[in-house]
């Protein structure tokens, strides 16, 4: 854990650069992406983020909020970083949190701030010709990362086992907020059943549970070595994660919908969880994520970034993460280009200076 945190702050050093970034433009929109899902996903969802250097140099990005993340860009956040000059992406992020801080420390406007610091991260690893991987290591980029797939029964569980994942999510939110657990748990033995004992398996009960009928699950299914149960709770009841983490014989997961390090700071000072899953499109960007993987190294958290398959988080998974596991991408969002096919063997890194990714010709 000690090596993790000292790669990452020697890594932060050799980026530095010489010469300063200016921000000249600043433009976000909001794709169409034909099936997205209809609710807050698609009302309050994905934006594009485009920045442009005084260098000409164009960074994109991928951040959260709508036409609210758009209105954030538009107003507080050009009027925070145009015109202004930076030599390292995490001080134009540092000078975006401060800028904000008043109203900004949760939801739309760190989703915001993510879609505007990855396009930054993006900008400044281009202007060197090195990929957001090279920057933030030294080794060999891996050929293939392990992924697990998100799925709904043990049917989609085996036949992502056959695809080659390492490991399967089970995505319970349809048995509702009070769910049978002998249903729950049939589900999980008929998964494991077909899995045998070499793959992992997780939940995601989506924030629908209490804690009476966490702990009554987790009990229950126990016996069939569960790597993880994500978000049983509402991401606003700390004190239920807590208790959890302590009493639940599987590991809780959580902080999908978590934002910046300090909220992710308070999740491990509270010991809520065992495992962080940070959206690197909603929580902060590279920056926060970066921050991330250093608190979960000082306190022994494992860090399973949501949705890591896609191509903005891959690059951290892959440098900084000692347990590497990517989760599978959204099939609908299909704004940008560079999204590199999972195969049999993993998740695939982009190639290519920055994210290697670009705008879809239909957005
Ligand atoms: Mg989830």
């Amino acid at each position: 854990m000690r090596l993790i945190r000292l790669r990452i702050y020697r890594v932060l050093d050799i980026t530095k650069k010489d010469t300063l970034m200016r921000i000249k433009r600043l433009t976000a929109w909001q794709p169409v992406c034909e099936g997205a899902p209809q609710d807050w996903r698609n009302t309050l969802g994905q934006i594009l983020v485009e920045v442009e250097l005084s260098t000409g140099t164009i960074g994109l990005g991928v951040g959260g909020g709508g036409n609210a993340g758009i209105h954030v860009i538009e107003s507080v956040l050009s009027e925070c970083l145009l015109h202004n000059a930076y030599d390292h992406p995490t001080e134009a992020h540092a000078a975006m949190v401060a800028h904000t801080s008043f109203y900004g420390r949760k939801g739309i406007v760190p989703m915001a701030i993510s879609g505007v610091d990855l396009a930054i991260w993006d900008a400044f690893a281009k202007e060197q010709n090195l990929s957001v991987f090279a920057l933030l290591s030294d080794e060999e980029p891996p050929e293939f990362l392990p992924m697990y797939q998100t799925v709904f029964d043990d049917h989609e569980a085996s036949a992502a086992v056959e695809d080659g994942k390492q490991a399967v999510k089970l995505h319970v939110e349809r048995y509702g907020d009070k769910p049978d657990p002998a249903e729950i748990k049939s589900l999980v033995r008929a998964t494991r059943d077909k899995l045998g004992t070499g793959k992992s398996i997780m939940l995601d009960a989506f924030g629908r549970w209490n804690v009476e009928t966490t702990l009554e699950i987790a009990r229950d299914i126990a016996e069939f070595d569960i790597d993880w149960i994500e978000e049983p709770v509402g991401p606003e009841a700390l004190e239920d994660y807590t208790f959890l983490n302590a009493n639940s014989p599987i590991p809780i997961a959580g902080g999908e919908h978590e934002y910046l390090k300090e909220g992710f700071e308070d999740l491990a000072a509270r010991r809520a969880v065992s495992v962080f899953q940070p959206d690197i499109n909603w929580c902060g960007g590279l920056t926060t994520l970066i921050d991330i993987y250093k608190i979960a190294a000082e306190h022994g958290i494992r860090v399973v970034p949501h949705r890591g398959s896609e191509p903005y988080s891959l690059p951290a998974i892959a440098a900084l993460d000692p347990a590497p596991l990517a989760e599978s991408a959204r099939s609908w969002f299909t704004a940008i280009r560079g999204i590199a096919k999972p195969t049999r063997d993993g998740a695939k890194l982009n190639d290519g200076p920055g994210f290697g990714v670009s705008v879809a010709r239909s957005t």
